[in-house]
């Protein structure tokens, strides 16, 4: 057994009195590490030196937190193989995808260094005679972050950054599967030369780490990732306890993806694949209902089913592979109640959705596509967080809108056309906080806004400058001149 992998406490690498083994998916007998899994008394530890160390950092120069997260973003640059190899190995996306998703933390730290020194505020006359006003933005405080193990450095990555850019303190606890990238970030953030206590890292279980992250009276704000029925009770405990926090919540996607008769029929099924399946169909944004117009449904789904025949389902640190395995035996799990959950419901099973035998023992899961399926259907309506999409086959445009906005959730929408009209339409109709026309559900930018509507998202938006919504808080001063 390797030597547990600590947490990170007021500027410490502190032991935890427990640990569990980060495991591979792609082959169980690798285990990458052992990690710590911290106690609420570790929690309260972090909070205590995060609040501690609060008052020096949020009146530090800008400037000097411009070339710690520049520092960050270079060494992040510097690793990109490296690092993508630990999270394709604990968390099952290729290499490819691995590195893709550094490269990307990466970009995000390099983009806010540059907004630390961007931060206005606004002056503006009173409507009383002789008097001033003046807007400015101030870091909370104390912000407990919670972590899903899909994006296992870049969802860390987008809520690490904006807050010690604009001037807070962290507490991080990342998922329990995926607590090898979070451990190498902080890592690397900590010799980038942020003071003791400002960043800080405890592992370890949502029912005890996030769960005291909630519930701790000295922590002002939670920025959570994750499924939806976490995100209500992140609300309730968040709002319904003692300090009333400040909360953003990013969780679940039912993502449509709607092909009309006059799409391109390649970039459609380019769109449909990659959306649906590539990082094994394990993103928020991912397009898991496929809906499709009369005129072009044949075709679109014998070429879907033709491109699906090719892509490898391998090991994720081989080369080739083009879809790593499920996560873990849990959500393997569910993507096989799901499958039978639509063939039951009386979907038709086109192809894909038996377990697969590789050389190692993983979780792999041939990528399955529903057919005949309808949006009533609970695998049309539950979000089934793996390789499983489901075609839901419409007359004409308007009925595809109104299939893609009948949902509990509003992440990610997308539309494959070359009517200009249609696209246009589409984009100011479709009822979800990211829009994309011929375009995949997922894959999107570091510096413009990511967030969703109605069940998938609740607060202000993540990425870019408009993160500063979430952590930074108004000021309005007046002055008699
Ligand atoms: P999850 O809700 O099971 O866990 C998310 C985090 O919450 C984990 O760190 C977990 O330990 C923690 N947690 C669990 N119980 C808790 C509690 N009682 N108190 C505090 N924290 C607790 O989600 P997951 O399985 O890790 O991730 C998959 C989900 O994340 C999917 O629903 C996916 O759509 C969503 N997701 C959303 C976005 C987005 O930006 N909208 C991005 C990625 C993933």
């Amino acid at each position: 057994m390797t030597a547990p992998f600590r947490n990170f406490i007021a500027g410490e690498w502190v032991a935890a009195a427990e640990a569990a083994p980060n495991v591979n998916p792609s082959n169980v007998a690798d285990v990458v590490g052992d990690f710590a899994r911290g106690s609420a008394a570790d929690v309260d530890a972090a909070v205590a030196a995060a609040k501690a160390a609060f008052p020096a950092w949020s009146r530090t120069v800008p400037y000097a937190r411009h070339e710690i997260l520049k520092t960050v973003a270079a060494e992040i640059f510097a690793r990109k193989e490296e690092l993508g190899r630990l999270l394709s190995r604990e968390e099952g996306k290729t290499l490819a995808e691995g590195i893709g998703e550094v490269t990307r933390a990466g970009q995000i730290f390099e983009f806010f260094a540059a907004e630390t020194v961007r931060l206005a505020g606004e002056t503006l006359p009173s409507v009383r005679p002789g008097v001033g006003a003046e807007v400015t933005r101030e870091p909370l405080g104390v912000i407990g972050m919670i972590t899903p193990w899909n994006f296992p450095i870049a969802i860390p990555a987008w809520k690490i950054a904006p807050a010690l850019a604009y001037g807070n303190c962290v507490v991080f606890k990342p998922a329990e599967l995926v607590p090898g990238s979070a451990h190498a970030l902080v890592d690397i953030i900590v010799r980038a030369g942020v003071p003791a206590g400002v960043m800080n890292l405890v592992m370890g279980k949502g029912s005890v780490v996030g769960q005291r992250l909630l519930d701790h009276p000295d922590v002002h704000a939670i920025t959570f990732t994750g499924s939806v029925p976490t995100g209500r009770r992140v609300a309730a405990a968040a709002i319904g306890g003692e300090t009333m926090k400040k909360i953003q919540l990013e969780m679940g996607g039912k993502n449509p993806l709607v092909v009309l008769d006059d799409a391109d029929l390649a970039i459609a099924v380019e769109t449909a694949v990659n959306g649906a399946y590539f990082s094994t169909g394990q993103r928020c944004t991912a397009s898991s209902r496929l809906i499709v117009t009369e005129g072009i449904h044949d075709r679109f789904v014998a070429a879907v089913t033709e491109r699906l025949k090719g892509l490898v389902v391998d090991d994720a640190l081989k080369a080739g592979t083009h879809i790593g395995p499920v996560v873990d035996e849990g959500q393997l799990d569910q993507d096989m109640r799901y499958i039978e959950i639509g063939r039951s419901e009386g979907a038709r099973l086109a192809f894909g959705g038996e377990l697969l035998d590789r050389d190692a023992e993983g979780f792999y899961l041939q990528p399955a596509l529903f057919t005949e399926a309808t949006n009533s259907m609970r695998i049309a309506r539950e979000e089934i967080f793996g390789p499983v999409a489901a075609v839901i086959r419409v007359k004409d445009y308007d009925e595809a809108l109104a299939v893609a906005n009948d949902t509990p959730f509003g992440l990610s929408s997308g539309i494959c056309t070359t009517s200009l009209k249609h696209a246009t339409h589409f984009k100011r109709n479709a009822d979800a906080g990211m829009v994309m026309v011929n375009l995949p559900t997922a894959g999107v930018d570091f510096h413009v806004p990511f967030g969703g509507r109605k069940g998938s998202s609740y607060g202000p938006r993540e990425q870019g400058s408009y993160a500063r919504e979430f952590f930074t808080q108004v000021k309005t001063a007046y002055t008699l001149a």
